[in-house]
């Protein structure tokens, strides 16, 4: 009977690339066939009334019963970003990144309860503690990305659950992840994390002792800006609760989304390998113009929270921020050519954006202006370091 839960191997774990390729492709998903069919499927039907009556019972992951509650596409995706970290038990997939942010917390919080959220936060996620959990009696402090173990004196009797992401959205500052977790378990409080950035394959937060990992999938794993998707992937211990929760609030993805953000996750380990190679030789060229002040990249030292960058990540992402001296912000990106202006990140093509951090935080400030973000897709490094310098020199 198959499960969505990790299925059980032996001998030595596989490198990323390979997990990338080889995750979620069961033969009795795929057939013959070296991809799983996108089926579509609301109404399952079954052979009798006494195997639907079992069906109800069994409500098996990965058993078919209700569009729902997926078809061989969804769960091969599922599992093959279970599989990007080995140490995670299984994945639930929903709409969006956002939607998987609003999920995970769901899950774990109630009325009454405490939530501690890093100050980086991607700022939809602030914006739904904010304005939604606030209005349901769950109050949101927000730390600094650098507190560390410090963050055991921000704790309250009811602190349900600390929310991590890093690096930070914007300003990409690097977590103590293992320090964190370690005060979190102490005090049995559900730790959380947005993963999007390097992906479980490239820091397996899992294997880091969080509980649960979110990644918003359209981004890198999908990686053509063509899909909208999130995925939870949790440890055992919070697996059934969030997927019970996912279901009651009625989250689902379709065939045809599973099938491309599966196609992604293919390439996955190359894309994001290259992207991020390229990234940091531009940030490095950025780093050494006279009009940059400050390039903010987590492979920099002076970035904070870099030694956990070099401890914790297996390679870098392909997004990352930079400052101009003299602002001219908007001028320089319209004149950049090879970068697309638009939200999202970590599709096969380069994009940039003026960001104002200083507009998303609480606990902490924000001094130092507009930051360009780029998002480095597959270009040839030596076009886009064109490309820009051009732009500097134009404006
Ligand atoms: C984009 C993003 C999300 C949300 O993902 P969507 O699929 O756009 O809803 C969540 N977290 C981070 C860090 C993101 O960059």
């Amino acid at each position: 009977m198959p499960t969505l839960v990790r299925p059980r191997r032996s001998g030595p774990l596989p490198k990323p690339p390979t997990t990338a390729v080889t995750a979620g492709r069961r033969s009795e998903w795929t057939g013959h066939a070296v991809n799983p069919p996108v089926w579509r499927a609301s109404t399952i039907l079954y052979d009798d009334v006494a195997a639907l009556k079992a069906g109800v019972k069994t409500n098996a992951d990965g058993e078919w019963f209700y569009g729902r509650r997926g078809t061989p596409t969804q769960w091969s995706l599922a599992e093959a970003i279970t599989a990007l970290d080995p140490a995670a038990h299984a994945t639930m997939l929903y709409p969006s990144g956002a939607a998987a942010v609003a999920g995970a917390l769901l899950a774990v919080l109630k009325p009454g309860d405490h939530l501690l959220m890093v100050d980086s936060t991607y700022d939809p996620t602030r914006r739904l503690c904010d304005a939604y959990l606030a209005q349901r009696g769950v109050e949101t402090s927000y730390y600094d990305p650098m507190a560390g173990a410090g963050i055991e004196a921000l704790l309250r009797p009811n602190t349900r659950a600390l929310f991590m992401e890093s690096p930070g959205s914007l300003t990409f500052e690097v977590q103590d992840v293992p320090a964190i977790v370690a005060v979190a378990r102490a005090r049995g409080i559900t730790t959380l994390i947005d993963n999007t950035w390097a992906t479980p394959l490239y820091y397996p937060t899992a294997s880091m002792g969080v509980d649960l990992t979110i990644c918003a999938v359209t981004k890198y794993i999908a990686g053509h800006s063509d899909v909208m998707m999130g995925s939870v992937s949790a440890l055992e211990p919070h697996w059934v609760n969030l997927r019970t929760t996912a279901q009651v609030l009625g989250n689902a993805v379709s065939p045809d989304d599973a099938y491309l953000a599966a196609r992604g996750l293919r390439t996955l380990a190359l894309r994001l390998k290259q992207q991020g190679q390229t990234a940091l030789a531009v940030a490095h060229w950025l780093a050494k113009h006279p009009r940059v002040a400050r390039v903010l990249h987590p492979a920099f030292a002076d970035c904070p929270g870099h030694d956990a960058y070099a401890r914790d990540f297996l390679a870098p992402g392909g997004l990352f921020g930079f400052m101009l001296k003299d602002g001219g912000t908007d001028a320089v990106i319209d004149a950049l050519t090879l970068f697309g202006i638009g939200y999202s990140w970590g599709g096969y093509e380069s994009l940039a954006l003026p960001t104002e951090p200083s507009r998303c935080r609480s606990a902490t400030r924000w001094d130092g202006g507009t930051v360009i973000r780029l998002s480095i897709g597959l270009e040839d490094e030596c076009d886009l370091i064109a490309d820009i310098d051009r732009a500097l020199s134009q404006v």
